[in-house]
């Protein structure tokens, strides 16, 4: 039995891993190619078999479920890091089951697991699992991108997610999971139908936005999981390896900087950096600013500052200069001279 395939707990290890080119060339090949194949499908595509409405029913799908998960499965649900109204809970439960990637309670467990026990033995996905070896990454990675949805035991509702289970409404959502994986397959096609009004809106409304769309989000939210947690830069002390990845800030909706998210899990904002685009934290301000969403969990930059490993990059935390004013007792006026 050899260290790099032993299902033995490991030491967190260190961040100083060094990835081999080659490596990286594999990696980013079997991340690329489906995309460069969906995009290189676009132009031949486009008239027949790809048309506006294909367009808009892959974004629109795409930007309400992947929404549903980075606001609500995620950050709400997960974290707590903001409070929101009756209805906003259940738009933000039903847009995440429609991402089929499990049931609100299932994903919610998982999740805190994942936090809990990051890049330990017990972490439900984590690809450092089965060693540091180049062969044990590549294992690593596959396992963590979607490898543990077909090996690992679900981890414990009761444990991890009891608040969840408890609530009436999400536990109604969470029994209806089935009638939202319909739901989500189905739509796109309908309304491919009814925007051309053909069978060929139904069926290119079937494959662009149900299955290219459903794929697509998958596969962004398990790069969270593989890539996320190998590849990147890690600014911030963490006891994991989770990592910031720049490119994939936008698809995953600002999710991608999760260096700072496992330093800081219930940060309503996880691009914390200047220049760090977060779309789901934009989009929870827009819900503060119309009064449905209270109690957010903003970034706190000087408690952010003192997790720097490089504390001179501080002044790169959005709203430090202002925090370090605030936080600057001001200077004492001398006492006026008597007269
Ligand atoms: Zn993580
Ligand atoms: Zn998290």
């Amino acid at each position: 039995m050899t260290a790099s395939t032993d299902l033995q707990p490991q030491a967190p290890v260190a961040p100083e891993i060094a990835i081999s080119g080659a490596m990286r060339v594999v990696i980013a090949l079997f991340i690329a190619i489906p995309l460069i194949a969906v995009a290189v499908a676009v132009p031949v595509a486009w008239g027949g078999f790809l048309g506006w409405s294909d367009i808009a029913l892959f974004i629109g799908f795409w930007t309400l479920t992947a929404l549903g998960i980075t606001m609500g499965y995620h950050r709400f649900f997960t974290h707590a890091s903001f409070k929101a109204p009756r209805a906003v809970k259940i738009i933000l439960a039903s847009a995440g089951s429609m991402a089929m990637q499990g049931s609100i309670t299932q994903w919610v467990a998982d999740h805190r697991k994942h936090h809990k026990f990051s890049d330990e033995i017990q972490d439900p996905h984590s690809p450092w699992r089965f060693g540091t070896s180049r062969r044990a990454i590549a294992k690593g990675l596959y396992f963590a991108h979607m490898g543990w949805l077909l090996d690992e035991p679900q981890s414990s509702v009761a444990v991890y997610a009891p608040d969840i289970a408890a609530d009436k409404d999400l536990s109604r959502i969470n029994r209806a999971f089935p009638f939202f994986v319909a739901l989500t397959m189905v739509l796109p096609a309908v309304l491919g139908g009814l925007l051309t009004w053909s069978w060929m809106g139904v069926l290119t409304g079937f494959f662009w936005g149900t299955l290219v769309r459903i794929a697509f989000v998958h596969h962004v939210t398990w790069s969270i999981n593989s890539i996320c947690h190998v590849f990147g830069t890690r600014p911030f002390k963490t006891r994991d390896q989770a990592s910031n990845v720049a490119w994939l800030a936008i698809p995953s909706f600002g999710e991608s900087w999760h260096n700072l998210h496992h330093t800081d899990p219930t940060a309503a904002r996880h691009g914390v950096l200047k220049g760090q685009i977060d779309i789901s934290a934009f989009l929870i301000r827009c819900l503060e600013r119309l009064g449905l969403a209270t109690d957010v969990k903003w970034p706190k930059p000087m408690r952010l500052a003192a997790k720097l490993k490089d504390p001179a990059m501080a002044p790169r935390i959005r709203g430090y200069a202002a925090a370090l004013a605030a936080a600057t007792p001001a200077a004492v006026p001398a006492p006026s001279p008597v007269a």
